[in-house]
């Protein structure tokens, strides 16, 4: 029979794999004694929801054989087995890899980190496999076939004699080389430590044949070897174990086992609740950003269970978008076991559980923050957009739950701060919890807008996040303290800059009506600036949409031509240019359209906008240079 080839992406994924230097090779042994156990959960689910079919709990078990002998290593399962088409649909192409980007091929060294991001499971048999061969036979049928692969070069599919259904999974080992004693994995006290070790709290029992030195019968010195059946794992599940007796370990083999991640969480939560529901709940808040985390192909949802059988992988209801970064499971004895995705939404228990474990995570992240703020500081630089995302939708309905969580750059503490940090250094005389918006943190320490808040020695925290205004207009208020931006018309700091602005204007009056006149419709005003300090110009605006709004607004896909923030163009009338301008007022007309234009001009470049008119900009110029 021909040889099939695998699907273009999984060759080249196999091909990392096998020449991955990879120090945990004996991870295979868990991705395989996994799939074992998810085949029998689909055929015991199967049963639970057929009445017509009976079977007896002894029916479901997982057995490794070794044969030293022959080198393998067999894994065997029994449940729901693989038709000649399922081995060839799931075997022949690598599970999650189908639309895989290579984007950081280079960095995938780790066979580790290509298991957790693309699920490779079964394929990393072939990191000690040299010959990988599946003898499967599915539940319901009277065929039985069996796959065979050495790798890269391809597979084939033969039928095959099986008594009864499931699956056995033949590793033929590598051979050993200088540094891989690959014999190893034949030795039954290593491979049983492996499964203590990573697949302890599987459901089903891990059966190995075990032989250990007997006393010989009658005798009390000579011993003999004596082989038995024995299980290995203790088949309790992590989640209904107690908490004081796991360590850190357990749960982070739990997280990589079930694939949540290839990085070590930040955090886990543990959650055994009894009562009007009672439910078991393992979650981890990630550290990285899943690959795939801000596009479209991205799922939240958490594994549900029914008193210990899984029966949705990414149940969607329990996770609010805003916490959609969270991985975990929930395993409840008050869910139906039939329950529809259609149901789901209506479901009064699964709506408590999901109110529940929205609070935990809440408090998890609270008291991250508290007790190690580098690391929060990494998970919002990861997930600080959703958690704003959250707050801004749904028209702010979650605020109290998510405004202590936010972190803003300070302009005086120089690192990022909450919200409650700042107000709690709020002089009595402040009013408004300023803020400035631009692209980075140094673009917005150079606005001239700035100036005047910074001088009075109040704190500004940057926003750099096209969402952090928006944000901020659906909060209004933090602590009774209103949000002010320095570029907004009335900074409610009483000075003498104010009064002197008063007067300005009015001893101006002409000259700004002209100026405004020659600007037309592009600002709504121009008058004598009560906050500049060094700069001669700058922008602020009036009435809700401030400028950088305006800018976010018109990028959109969506843009609105008519989306406009009324701007107002301030001049400072301390600068030594206004005497230029004061005289060409008074003296010579077009060279006060030409000033007004290019003032106006490099208010725009200095709030990150582009000129109006780049050609006249540049044509103005030379005229005053000349
Ligand atoms: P994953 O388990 O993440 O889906 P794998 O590559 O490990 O990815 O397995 C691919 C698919 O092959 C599984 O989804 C399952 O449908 C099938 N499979 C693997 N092992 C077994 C098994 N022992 N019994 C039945 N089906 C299996």
């Amino acid at each position: 029979m021909a040889k099939k080839q695998f699907k273009a992406e999984s060759k080249r994924l196999l091909d990392l794999l096998i020449n991955s230097v990879y120090t945990h090779r004996e991870i295979f042994l868990r991705e395989l004694i996994s799939n074992a156990s998810d085949a029998i959960d689909k055929l015991y689910y199967k049963t639970l929801t057929d009445e017509s079919l009976h079977f007896d709990k002894d029916n479901y078990f997982i057995k490794i054989t070794i044969d030293k002998e022959n080198r393998t290593l067999t894994v065997s399962d029994t449940g729901i087995g693989m038709t000649k088409e399922e081995l060839d649909d799931n075997l022949g192409v690598i599970a999650k890899s189908g639309s895989m980007l290579f984007k950081n091929e280079n960095e995938l060294t780790d066979g580790h980190e290509i298991i957790g991001q693309f699920g490779v499971g079964f394929y990393s048999a072939f990191m000690v496999a040299e010959t990988v061969t599946v003898i499967s036979k599915a539940f319901g049928s009277d065929e039985a076939f069996k796959w065979e692969s050495k790798g890269v070069e391809g597979y084939t599919i033969k039928p095959y004699e099986k008594d009864s259904f499931g699956t056995d999974v033949i590793i033929k080992l590598k051979e050993n080389t200088e540094n891989e004693n690959f014999d190893d994995y034949l030795e039954q006290y290593r491979i049983r430590s492996i499964i203590k070790k990573y697949s302890d709290f599987i459901r089903y029992p891990i059966k190995m044949d075990i032989t250990e030195k007997k006393l010989k019968e009658g005798s009390e010195s000579e011993y003999e070897d004596y082989t038995e059946e024995q299980t290995v794992n203790s088949m309790v599940p992590i989640w209904r174990k107690n908490k004081n007796e796991l360590t850190r370990d357990d749960y982070e083999n739990f997280y990589a086992e079930k694939h949540y991640g290839f990085d070590k969480p930040i955090r886990h939560i543990h959650v055994s609740v009894e009562g009007v529901v009672s439910y078991n709940a393992i979650l981890f808040i990630p550290e990285k950003i899943p690959y795939d985390f801000y596009s479209k192909e991205y799922e939240k949802g958490l594994e549900l269970y029914s008193n210990g059988v899984m029966i949705m992988q990414k149940c969607a209801e329990l996770l609010p978008d805003y916490f959609s970064f969270v991985k975990g499971m929930v395993d409840s004895e008050d869910l139906s076991l039939n329950i529809s995705r259609e149901m789901l939404q209506h479901d009064r228990q699964l709506n408590l559980i999901a109110k529940n474990i929205k609070t935990k995570i809440k408090n998890e992240l609270d008291n991250l923050l508290k007790e190690e703020r580098d690391k929060y500081e990494e998970f919002y630089n990861s997930f600080g957009r959703q958690l704003k995302y959250g707050l801004y939708s749904e028209f702010g309905r979650n605020k109290d739950l998510l405004q202590d969580l936010l972190l803003f750059y300070s302009s005086t503490e120089k690192k990022m701060v909450t919200l409650a940090e700042y107000v709690s250094r709020m002089p009595e005389e402040q009013k408004y919890i300023y803020y400035a918006t631009g692209e980075s943190v140094e673009r917005i320490e150079k606005l001239p807008q700035t100036e005047l808040v910074a001088d009075k020695g109040y704190e500004i925290l940057y926003f750099t996040d096209d969402i952090d205004e928006f944000v901020i207009k659906m909060l209004a208020t933090y602590k009774d303290k209103e949000f002010k931006s320095v570029a907004s018309g009335d900074l409610g700091i009483e000075t003498e800059e104010k009064d002197a602005g008063d007067t300005e204007n009015q001893k101006n009056e002409e000259l700004f009506a002209r100026m405004k006149e020659i600007l037309a419709d592009k600002v709504s005003d121009v008058r004598a600036s009560k906050r500049l300090k060094n700069h001669p110009v700058c922008l602020s605006s009036e009435g809700e949409l401030s400028i950088e709004m305006e800018k976010i607004l018109k990028s959109l896909p969506t843009a609105n031509e008519h989306v406009k923030a009324n701007k107002v163009l301030e001049i400072n009338t301390g600068h030594e240019v206004f005497a230029s301008l004061k005289e060409a007022y008074e003296k010579d007309e077009e060279k006060l359209e030409l000033f007004t234009d290019l003032l106006y001009n490099q208010a725009l470049l200095i709030e990150g906008l582009p000129v109006h008119d780049p050609v006249d900009f540049t044509n103005n110029i030379c005229k005053i240079m000349k």
